[in-house]
C-alpha cells in the first residue's frame, strides 16, 4: 500500500515511512492510494473470526510488506488484548465500551498499535526517534503508556495547562524515564499548531528524527478501524444495521468507522457528537468549514476548534458533500445537556456515562427520535472514573477507581512548563 498527501505535494510513501513521518513534508496527511475491501464472508460470518484474526484482515492490506506477517501478528495481539464488549442500555440504544484497555480510553488501541510499529521501524535503525505528541487529554496517557520504555524511542507530549483531568494529568506526567511532558500555558489546538509547525521545520528536523502520534498517524487513525468490526460482530440484528454515534473532537475516531463502511462493514449511519466546538457539525449546517477557537468544556478530549482529520474525510467521500451529508449527521451538545443525560441514564438505566459517552448519548436519542426504525450504539471512548472530578456532584456517589488509576493518582506529577510558543518547543527539543 502507498500513502499521498493530502496536499498533493510530496511523494508517494509506503507505511513504514508513512509512520516515521507522521505528516508529510507538504504538511497534508497521508491518506491511502486505494481503500481495500473486506470479503462478503468475512461480513455474514464475522462471529466465526477471533478479534486477532479480524484486526489482521482489516490492518494487513494497509501495511503491505512494511512489517513481515508474523511481526504484524505479534503487534495486533498485544494491541487488541482486552474485552471491547457490545452493552445494552436500554431498548434501542448499545454502548461500545472501548475503555478496557490500560489507560482507560479508546485511544490504548491506537497508541498501542502504533507505539508496536514504531518499536519494530527503530529496531531496524541506530538513530533516535522523538515522538512529539499534542494532548486535549487521553492521548497523553494512551501513547505515555504505550512508548514506555520502547527502546530508541522519546517521547515528549505537550498539553495545556489546567485543561486535562487530574487523572488524565496523572497519566502523562508520571511515568518518566523516554516519557517527558510538556505543560503549555495555552489551548490544545495551541498545542496541536506548535507541533504542527515544528514539523515543517527543516532545520530542527535535520538534527533529530521527529514524528507524530495524534491521529493524523496513519498507525493510530488505522486500528481505529477494528472495533467498529467487533461492534458488527457482536450485534445481534444484522437486518438492521446500527447507527453509531461517535463522541468527536480531532475526528479521527469516526474517520475510521468512516474508512471501515467504505471497506464493506454495515454500518447504517454515523453520528459526529460534539459538544460546543462543532466547527463540523457546524460545516454540515452551512456547507462552509470555518475553524474556531477551542472553548473548554467538561467533555475536554473533545475541545478541538480544528479537527484535524476533516480533511480526510472529505477524501473518503471524494470532496462531496451531499454524498457526506447521507452518511453522517453532526450534533452540538451543551455542558448542561451532557450533565442532564449523565444524570438521567444513570438513574433510569443503571449505567454510568463519562462526560464524552453522555454527549455521544444526546446525540443518538436525538437522531432516534427521528429516525424511529433506527438502533443505535455509542463508543463509549473513556471510563467514567477518569472524570470522576466531574461525575460525583453529578450522581452523589462516589466512582470506583480501579487500583491502578488509584496508583497513578498517588504518583508525583513531572512536568515542564512552557508558553504557547513554537520557538520555545524548537529550543526544548534542541536541546534533547
Ligand atoms: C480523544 C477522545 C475523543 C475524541 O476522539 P477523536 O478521534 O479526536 O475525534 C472522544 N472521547 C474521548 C474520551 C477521547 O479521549
Amino acid at each position: 500500500m502507498k500513502y499521498y498527501s493530502l496536499n498533493k505535494k510530496s511523494p508517494v510513501v509506503d507505511f513504514k515511512t508513512a509512520t516515521i513521518l507522521g505528516q508529510a513534508p507538504d504538511k497534508g496527511l497521508y491518506f491511502p492510494e486505494t481503500i481495500p475491501q473486506v470479503s462478503k464472508a468475512l461480513i455474514h460470518n464475522i462471529e466465526n473470526y477471533s478479534n486477532e484474526a479480524l484486526a489482521m484482515e482489516v490492518i494487513s492490506p494497509y501495511i503491505g510488506d512494511a512489517i513481515p506477517k508474523a511481526e504484524l501478528e505479534r503487534i495486533v495481539n498485544e494491541t487488541v488484548n482486552f474485552e471491547i464488549p457490545l452493552v445494552k442500555i436500554k431498548d434501542h440504544i448499545f454502548s461500545l465500551e472501548l475503555f478496557h484497555g490500560p489507560t482507560l480510553a479508546f485511544k490504548d488501541i491506537g497508541a498501542r498499535f502504533m507505539s508496536r510499529c514504531l518499536g519494530y521501524f527503530a529496531r531496524g535503525s541506530n538513530e533516535k526517534i522523538t515522538v512529539l505528541v499534542a494532548t486535549s487529554g487521553d492521548t497523553g496517557g494512551a501513547v505515555s503508556n504505550g512508548f514506555y520504555n520502547v527502546e530508541g524511542v522519546e517521547v515528549v507530549i505537550l498539553y495545556p495547562s489546567g485543561k486535562v483531568s487530574s487523572v488524565q494529568e496523572k497519566q502523562l506526567t508520571t511515568l518518566g524515564n523516554n516519557i517527558h511532558a510538556l505543560e503549555v500555558n495555552g489551548s490544545f489546538d495551541d498545542c496541536q499548531q506548535m507541533v504542527k509547525t515544528i514539523f515543517a521545520d527543516a532545520e530542527l528536523n535535520k538534527i533529530i528524527k521527529l514524528t507524530s502520534a495524534n491521529s493524523i498517524n496513519v498507525a493510530r487513525w488505522l486500528p481505529q478501524q477494528f472495533y467498529y468490526f467487533y461492534l458488527w460482530k457482536q450485534w445481534k440484528d444484522k437486518d438492521n444495521p446500527p447507527a453509531v454515534s461517535v463522541p468527536s473532537g480531532n475526528f479521527g475516531n469516526i474517520c475510521a468507522g468512516l474508512l471501515a463502511q467504505n471497506s464493506g462493514l454495515p454500518i447504517k449511519h454515523f453520528i459526529a457528537a460534539c459538544n460546543t466546538n462543532d466547527t463540523v457539525p457546524d460545516f454540515l449546517r452551512t456547507g462552509n468549514y470555518q475553524p474556531q477557537k477551542a472553548v473548554p468544556t467538561i467533555s475536554n478530549a473533545m475541545d478541538v476548534g480544528d479537527p484535524s482529520n476533516f480533511m480526510r474525510i472529505m477524501e473518503i467521500f471524494q470532496q462531496q458533500i451531499a454524498g457526506l451529508k447521507n452518511t453522517l449527521t453532526g450534533y452540538t451538545i451543551s455542558d448542561e445537556e451532557t450533565k442532564a443525560t449523565l444524570k438521567s441514564v444513570y438513574k433510569n438505566h443503571n449505567y454510568l456515562l463519562d462526560p464524552h459517552g453522555a454527549v455521544a448519548y444526546n446525540a443518538l436519542e436525538q437522531y432516534l427520535s427521528q429516525n424511529q426504525n433506527s438502533k443505535g450504539v455509542i463508543l463509549e471512548t473513556a471510563h467514567p472514573v477518569k472524570f470522576y472530578d466531574v461525575i460525583e456532584p453529578l450522581i452523589n456517589q462516589t466512582v470506583p477507581m480501579p487500583e491502578l488509576v488509584a496508583e497513578q493518582i498517588r504518583q508525583e506529577k513531572v512536568s515542564t512548563k512552557i508558553s504557547a510558543d513554537a520557538k520555545e518547543l524548537k529550543e526544548y527539543l534542541s536541546k534533547q
